[in-house]
């Protein structure tokens, strides 16, 4: 197991790079540790593929290094850095056995054969694939040969690290479950540091310790699946975490109080915004503000409510601005003079996509500083 580091690792397709958007992966400065279970979590396109393979050598970058442990392997093969990665779709030999698969990495790396005997019977256990050691992988289904992918990739026990690139988009859904939870476990057994790409955020919040979160090319939080949630540091974490996403709303601010469509907000922080301010946004999750009626809060149009189980999301208008509201059942919605309610606390302020620092009264650090 290795401690890994990208050392300002950016990447462009093109030959000739002119501008920031043509780099797949802008500059990237991030310390994987050794025996983490870190998640990719992105949209299509962000550049988590691109990553993992920059990290397995399956790619090179344009600029930057790649270091485990402190050792430059920007120029090794994948052979090389000894690594492991699991694709989306099974890579197995049909025509082996399953006992011989799960064999093949370690005699291949001149493992002596009781050490493998062992190795292969307990990954075979762990899989529940005890039964079917002896079948050609051939006639097996798509999740026992994903299965093996991942046994594969964990049988060896001296990799650097074991990178998954979306390897339950094949599985079933109930299965997906099994696997997300034993693949945790074999993370807990064997400390390996792991590298989880999905584009999925449950399958991110149920395997990492920390997920990192990519959009467009850039990392633009890392944190515990809580921290996304209570203080997403970018608007963009705060729309793609949680169902349905945090509200952005623009909105003007006179230090502890923001203006949505006129209407005040008071916040318990104050702000002083920095003088590159080009759009500024109050996001708030519909977790955090209550639908009411009467004279106070923001006066709001009800579109539509929906029922979703244990409660339910009304949609409102504030002037043109749609924000979804989470009301618990048994709360009677009333018929007309609908008002929401931010709650202070978590209310967040963005300028320019990032959150700002506020100040209160407990808390003294300068206003303005961009997070
Ligand atoms: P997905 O979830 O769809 O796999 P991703 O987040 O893994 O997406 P990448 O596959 O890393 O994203 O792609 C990042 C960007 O680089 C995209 O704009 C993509 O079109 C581009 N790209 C990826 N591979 C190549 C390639 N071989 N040649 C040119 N452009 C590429």
């Amino acid at each position: 197991m290795a401690e890994i580091k990208l050392d300002r690792v950016s990447h462009s397709y093109y030959a000739k790079p002119r501008e920031h958007n043509d780099f797949a992966l802008k500059e990237i400065d991030h310390l994987w540790l050794d025996g983490g279970a870190y998640a990719l979590l992105g949209p299509s396109g962000c550049g988590k593929t691109t990553l993992l393979n920059i990290i397995s050598g399956l790619q090179t970058p344009s600029s930057g290094r790649v270091l485990f442990d402190g050792i430059d392997v920007t120029a090794l093969s994948p052979e090389d850095r000894n690594i492991a990665q699991v694709f989306q779709f099974p890579v197995i030999y049909d025509t082996m056995t399953v006992t011989e698969n799960l064999q093949f990495p370690l005699l291949n790396r001149g493992v002596d054969k009781a050490e493998t005997s062992k190795r292969v019977a307990e990954m075979l256990e762990t899989l529940e694939l005890t039964d079917k050691a002896k079948r050609k992988a051939r006639g097996l289904t798509a999740d026992e040969k994903q299965k093996i992918s991942l046994g594969r990739g964990l049988v060896r026990y001296d990799v650097n690290a074991v990178l998954f690139d979306e390897p339950l988009t094949v599985i079933d859904p109930q299965m997906k479950w099994q696997l997300r939870t034993k693949l945790k476990q074999l993370h807990q057994r064997f400390g390996h540091t792991m590298v989880y790409v999905t584009h999925d955020q449950t399958e991110a919040l149920t395997f990492a310790d920390a997920v990192v979160v990519m959009y467009e090319g850039e990392v633009v939080q890392i944190g515990t699946p809580e921290e996304l949630f209570e203080r997403p540091e970018h608007t963009f974490v705060g729309y793609f975490i949680g169902s349905p996403g945090m509200n952005i709303l623009p909105c003007d601010l006179s230090k502890n109080v923001a203006y949505i469509a006129g209407h005040k907000v008071p916040l318990s922080s104050a702000y002083q915004l920095p003088p590159n301010t080009q759009r500024l946004e109050l996001g708030i999750r519909p977790e955090f503000i209550r639908l009411t009626r009467g004279s106070h809060g923001i006066p709001v149009q009800l579109q539509s409510v929906e029922d979703i189980g244990r409660f339910r999301i009304a949609k409102v208008k504030v002037a043109d601005h749609p924000v979804s509201v989470l009301v618990q059942q048994g709360f009677d919605i009333p018929a007309s003079d609908h008002r929401i309610v931010f709650h202070p606390d978590k209310c967040g302020i963005y300028v320019n996509d990032r959150r700002i620092q506020g100040t209160t009264a407990h808390n003294k650090v300068s206003a303005g500083a961009v997070a």
